[in-house]
């Protein structure tokens, strides 16, 4: 009888900190993939407000209900991690045109890298499209009332974060 593999596909990225839009696209690759594996960079040089650690942390915690994902950190080339896990898809969350033209330069890279793994794009659900970490962030700084945008107890880590700073 022929051995059937399990589809594992890895969803890489900062998620500093993960967003309602981080968390919709796990959902979506959770119901296609027999395992994903969420993959947090350590990404120093784009100097992240939460550590890798506290960013794994947080994403465990939103996700701790769906038995097929699994949260890690990782350094390094997202397609040597992707096959490293004996996956073969590299996932990717897009929201808008705008992030067409980076995430299409960055699959075809990773395509150069290793032909062996595939990225696949995934779209939130509308109400998510326009959220980014990094706006997420500065509405915050500016006092802004970050609730709809992630899970209460992220707004809360954000805030005394952000009051540290
Ligand atoms: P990176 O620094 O690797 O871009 P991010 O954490 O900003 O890491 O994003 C990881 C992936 O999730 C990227 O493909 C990004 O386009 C996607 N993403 C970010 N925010 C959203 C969102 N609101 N909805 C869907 N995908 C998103």
């Amino acid at each position: 009888m022929k051995k059937i593999s399990k589809k594992i596909a890895v969803y890489a990225g900062s998620f500093d900190p993960a967003t309602y839009g981080h968390i919709d696209i796990i959902k979506r690759a959770a119901r296609i993939f027999d395992d994903v594996i969420v993959a947090v960079a350590h990404n120093i040089d784009k100097k992240p407000l939460f550590s890798v650690k506290e960013r794994v942390t947080m994403i465990k915690k939103t996700t701790h209900s769906i038995p097929n994902v699994k949260v890690i950190d990782f350094k390094g080339l997202a397609v040597n991690y992707v096959s490293e896990c004996g996956a073969s898809v590299l996932i990717r969350g897009l929201r808008a045109v705008s992030d067409f033209e980076y995430e299409f330069q960055m699959a075809l890279t990773n395509r150069k890298l290793n032909e062996k793994i595939e990225t696949i794009f995934l779209m939130p659900n509308e109400a998510y499209s326009y959220l980014s970490s990094t706006l997420i962030k500065e509405a915050a700084s500016l006092g802004a009332d970050i609730n709809v945008f992630v899970p209460g107890f992220i707004a809360k880590r954000l805030k005394e974060r952000l009051k540290k700073k």
